[in-house]
């Protein structure tokens, strides 16, 4: 099994390091220094960073840690990251080393990011589409199409996936939930866990696809329950996430 280290990066980013044998994968690099001391600590040599969107929190310290890594990223996305070796496509399996990693192309956010899975590792790298409890904001796609995206990782991803994002948004998130949907017991339980978390200065990443696929309401939007909850019964689970996005906009 791969080893994995999360690390904290400017105010709220999360960079990743993964390592098999002689492979060390970075998984976005946002910030340098952080990136550089993991690396340090570890004594691991990168060998490839593995980019998921072309945002600048998430691209900007690549020149200053590949070293002499391979820089690999979405090809959707390719003319606005600089530095790409290697672009990947929708639905491409590609290995890195003993790593197999396959990429799911999850727009809504940005055009054409890449969520990245590790399915023998029983890990995936979401960034900026599926957050603890929450989504990304719809930056380049309509609501329809980021319901479309996180339909389709919860669709790919088993329920014991550990699923790590770009972003430690999960108080905020985790308030928001419970605030729209106030007679859900699990978001309303989940919100006490992540509240003493964040109290004791402790990451909530990595979530699990079971606790997101229960408390998180983005991945919910066609429960009857959330509809329900909205005052929305009925309706189109588009039209629900869309509401849901609405809210967490304004919260
Ligand atoms: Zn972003
Ligand atoms: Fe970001």
């Amino acid at each position: 099994m791969a080893e994995v280290r999360l690390i904290p990066c400017l105010s709220d980013n999360y960079a990743v390091l993964v390592h098999e044998g002689d492979e060390t994968v970075l998984v976005d690099a946002p910030e340098a220094g952080p990136i550089r001391a993991a690396l340090d600590e570890t004594g691991w040599r990168l060998t490839t960073v593995l980019i998921t969107h072309h945002h600048t929190d998430h691209v900007q310290a690549i020149d200053d840690v590949k070293g002499d890594a391979t820089v690999v990223g979405p090809a959707g996305e390719a003319d606005r990251i600089r530095g790409l070796d290697r672009t990947i496509a929708d639905g491409e399996t590609f290995t890195l080393g003993p790593l197999t990693v396959q990429a799911i192309q999850t727009p809504g956010h940005t055009s054409a990011p890449l969520s990245y899975v590790m399915p023998e590792e029983g890990i995936a790298f979401t960034a900026d589409t599926l957050f603890v409890m929450g989504c990304g904001r719809l930056f380049e796609g309509d609501a329809a199409t980021m319901w479309r995206s996180l339909q389709a990782l919860r669709a790919a991803l088993p329920d014991d996936t550990a699923i790590y994002c770009g972003h430690e948004y999960t108080l905020t998130n985790a308030r928001y939930a419970h605030e729209r949907l106030p007679n859900d017991a699990a978001v309303a339980e989940r919100l006490k866990v992540v509240e003493a978390a964040r109290e004791r200065g402790e990451p909530t990443v990595p979530t699990t696809m079971a606790a997101e696929r229960s408390t998180n309401p983005f991945l919910r939007a066609d429960e009857p329950a959330v509809a329900d909850a909205l005052g929305m019964a009925g309706a189109d689970p588009i039209e629900v996430f869309a509401e849901l996005r609405r809210g967490r906009d304004n919260f």
